[in-house]
């Protein structure tokens, strides 16, 4: 098969031109014309030398993936579903606001973390994506929306690994693709709006700190170590202290100046009062500095196996009440494309549905009891 590309960060496409016997600026020309140009078309480069355009015809590709399908909601939001092989897909989603583009992007085929509250964690996991997988979702949003609106200007300003998957889990694939998402030569975002949302990778989140330290927001969803292992099974193996120590070494390499907690809100398990007393009081510890945060309050969107509930928006209110007070910084996430369903692995789990709902049901009851 020809080599795809969309699987190199620049110093990855320096290395394979090289290896083709040309020169280090060809490798940036070429980086150029596919991310920042969105050309996939070797012909139509033309500043590049007539014996690259062959080479580059005979042995490689710009492949993105096929489009299963498309979904357009009311309030612009658009969902795409690839196909990744094998009865897999993966989905992407676009969030149009007046002062930016979010992407959604995905960095696995399933999950193996297996949140009880999450569609992609019941599908289990399937398979980690490439680096081609992965930007080959970011290339195709962006220009295909650029066609649609008629214009040379970028359209995605912000990326948020917040579709299907563990990125950290999937870490060697989402470094190059991070590296090309912030490279001048490609999409140049600024690391605070590139955000990898992780639900607690200890040592992937001090790698990352070195390695490519973008905005990093953990899905905390919990205050309590038992609670935690219930709703991030990730947790038996990394609880929190640990989880928070992290937080606080990432800070000194942040591109901004807090954490995101994000929270999903579920009625009857974590959303008392006394739960948002006990988040304050983890971090903001009587006995040692608080930790910079922000909370993001994510409304459960409920799929019939979860056996959960939305809390309600009073509840939510209420808890994000509790939080304001001590100071912090809480927002409660607008539910968008709802009318498409595009909210955390709902489309995808259409196509393939590995759930086991006898399980699911007992650890439906066990998180109740
Ligand atoms: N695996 C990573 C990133 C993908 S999930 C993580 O867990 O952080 C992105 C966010 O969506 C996470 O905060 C996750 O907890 C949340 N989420 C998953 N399923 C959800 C659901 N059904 N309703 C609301 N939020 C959900
Ligand atoms: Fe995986 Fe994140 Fe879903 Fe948990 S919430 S199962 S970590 S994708």
């Amino acid at each position: 098969m020809k080599t795809n590309l969309l699987d190199f960060d620049l110093d990855g496409l320096v290395a394979w031109c090289q290896a083709q016997g040309e020169k280090k600026f060809r490798a940036v020309q070429l980086f150029r014309w596919i991310h920042q140009k969105g050309v996939a078309d070797f012909s139509a480069m033309t500043d590049l030398a007539q014996s690259l355009r062959q080479t580059l015809l005979d042995k490689a590709e710009v492949r993105a993936l096929p489009v299963l399908s498309r979904h357009d909601s009311a309030d612009g939001t658009i969902k795409w579903m690839f196909d990744v092989g094998q009865g897999n897909a993966i989905e992407t989603v676009f969030i149009p606001e007046a002062d930016r583009g979010t992407l959604c992007v995905s960095s696995q085929a399933g999950c193996a973390v297996g949140c009880p509250f999450c569609s992609t964690g019941a599908q289990g996991f399937s398979r980690n994506l490439s680096t081609a997988e992965i930007l080959a979702q970011l290339w195709f949003a962006e220009t295909t929306l650029r066609q649609a609106l008629g214009t040379d200007e970028r359209v995605i300003s912000n990326v948020v690994m917040m579709g299907m998957g563990e990125p950290l889990q999937n870490y060697n694939a989402l470094v190059p693709a991070l590296q090309t998402m912030l490279d001048d030569h490609a999409y140049g975002l600024s690391r605070r709006r590139v955000t990898v949302s992780t639900s607690g990778v200890v040592p992937m989140i001090e790698r990352l700190s070195h390695d490519c330290p973008v905005a990093l927001a953990v899905s905390l969803h919990a205050p309590d170590d038992a609670l935690r292992d219930r709703l991030v099974p990730l947790n038996l193996k990394y609880p929190l202290a640990e989880l928070l120590q992290a937080c606080r070494d990432y800070l000194a390499f942040a591109p901004r100046d807090f954490i995101t907690f994000e929270y999903c809100m579920l009625e009857g398990v974590n959303d008392s009062d006394a739960h948002a007393q006990a988040l304050v009081a983890l971090v903001r510890p009587p006995l040692s500095e608080p930790l910079p945060c922000k909370f993001n309050l994510i409304p459960f969107n409920p799929f019939p196996a979860s056996g959960l509930l939305r809390s309600s928006s009073e509840r939510v209110k209420a808890f994000a009440a509790v939080l304001s007070s001590a100071g912090i910084v809480t927002t409660v996430r607008k539910t968008r494309g709802d009318d498409i369903a595009a909210a955390c692995g709902q489309l995808a789990g259409d196509v393939q549905d590995r759930t086991d709902v006898a399980g699911r049901r007992a650890k439906t009851i066990q998180i109740h009891a």
